[in-house]
């Protein structure tokens, strides 16, 4: 057996580890695979023997040859490959210079005017402004769905209906669509499915495997994971690589060396980092769920909580950011309750080493479905998103507590 195909079939911790160290990668010509990580490259000249090779460089466009700064060298490309190996079904991964970039980068590839694209309504908001804004500039139509309403959603689709964006579960709200079932849907009615797939990545979520054509992640949060670089990754099997491939190189996309070695430095501890962060969500959500300031705690990893039968159906791991939402409470108490918090900063963004937090206000972020929820108590669904970083749990809680009492003022 090849060394890359005993790779391919070992556990996701080995494939980790690793990942995008070819020996030509890691070494110089004469000593190959002599240090552990890829240089930094700085490059945006590549240089050729002759004339005859710069004309036959031209022809090629293959990923992992030099040809000029813009494709790469291979800090990137070994970047590129780590990513696609933890991707089963994917033959190819593109960077782009954040997530928002990442998901407007594969949307721009899919679509031509005319053309019609559904989001589920518990889609990041700025994915929502590039439907309303910058596809509706091109004449691309944008319509969102209830992403729990599976039932409906075939009617949704339209004869032009090219795409469709998931993301599970919503980052604010944390409910979770059954993503096989709208994927299978999508593909039945001719339609390409995207996922956002920033929350669990593919460790908890294998995206191409469970049908999704297209999966995204800003590696800003997780695979960075020291809250240091931006960046965004869309992976897909071979022919939709392939055309999302040309709109990257249309749009001139590239990834600095230095953000890509950080990048390849945080997904080695990948898995580790989601582990700890899962459990202490856990262990705290599970605090937070006993607490008489709470009437709803949002992560679906807890059983009894909303979207747990289908995460534990369809994921095989989570991760720190969950939501919770007080009883009784105004925005005045939310917002007493997050500057009371010393341990969480308070800031957007997750995935990081240290714990974060945010008031949620998902209302402004809503067309197809309400915020507060049809029926709910609107006292009762003030609240806070939270990740959770690799600090001690039991601080955490301390402090969770600390605010609470501080809530009540
Ligand atoms: C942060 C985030 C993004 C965007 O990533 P950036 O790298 O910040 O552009 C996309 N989707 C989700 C779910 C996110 O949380």
């Amino acid at each position: 057996m090849k060394k890359d195909d005993a790779l391919r079939e070992s556990g996701v911790g080995t494939r980790l580890v690793a990942a995008g160290r070819r020996p030509e990668w890691t070494g110089t010509a004469d000593q190959p695979g002599s240090v552990v990580n890829p240089a930094v490259w700085r490059a945006s000249t590549h240089l050729y023997d002759s004339v005859a090779a710069l004309k036959e460089g031209g022809k090629t466009n293959a990923d992992g040859r030099f040809y000029y700064g813009r494709r790469g060298a291979p800090t990137q490309w070994a970047l590129s490959e780590a990513l696609t190996e933890l991707e089963p079904g994917a033959a190819g991964t593109l960077l782009y210079p954040s997530g928002v970039a990442a998901i407007a980068g594969a949307l721009l590839a899919l679509v031509k005017p005319g053309d019609h694209v559904l989001m589920a309504d518990n889609v990041y908001e700025p994915s929502r402004n590039i439907g309303q804004g910058l596809l509706a500039n091109f004449g691309v139509t944008t319509e969102f769905f209830d992403p729990l309403d599976r039932d409906g959603f075939a009617a949704r689709f339209t004869p032009n209906t090219r795409a469709v964006l998931l993301e599970a579960p919503g980052s604010l709200t944390m409910e979770v669509p059954d993503i096989p079932a709208f994927a299978a849907i999508t593909r039945e009615k001719g339609a390409v499915s995207l996922i956002d797939n920033t929350w669990a990545s593919p460790l908890g979520f294998p995206a191409l495997e469970r049908g999704c054509d297209i999966a995204i992640m800003s590696l800003t949060k997780h695979v960075g994971g020291h809250s240091d670089l931006m960046m965004g990754s869309v992976a897909a099997g071979d022919a939709l690589y392939r055309r999302l491939r040309r709109t990257h190189q249309q749009l001139g996309q590239v990834v600095s060396p230095d953000d890509a070695a950080l990048a390849l430095r945080g997904l080695r501890t990948l898995q580790v980092r989601l582990a700890r962060g899962a459990a202490s969500a856990l262990e705290i959500a599970g605090w937070l769920a006993t607490r008489p300031e709470v009437s709803q705690v949002l992560c679906p990893m807890l059983p009894g909580a909303p979207g747990y039968e289908t995460w534990a159906r369809t994921f095989t791991g989570g991760c720190g950011l969950f939501s919770f939402l007080f009883r009784n409470a105004d925005e005045a108490a939310q917002n007493r309750f997050v500057d009371a918090l010393e341990l969480f900063g308070i800031g957007y963004s997750w995935g990081g080493f240290e714990s974060l937090v945010v008031p949620l206000n998902p209302a402004g972020c809503r067309s197809a479905t309400s915020w507060p929820p049809e029926g709910a108590n609107p006292a009762d669904c003030f609240g806070v998103r939270l990740a959770i970083g690799l600090e001690d749990p039991a601080d955490l809680i301390a402090d969770l507590e600390r605010a609470f009492a501080r809530m009540r003022g």
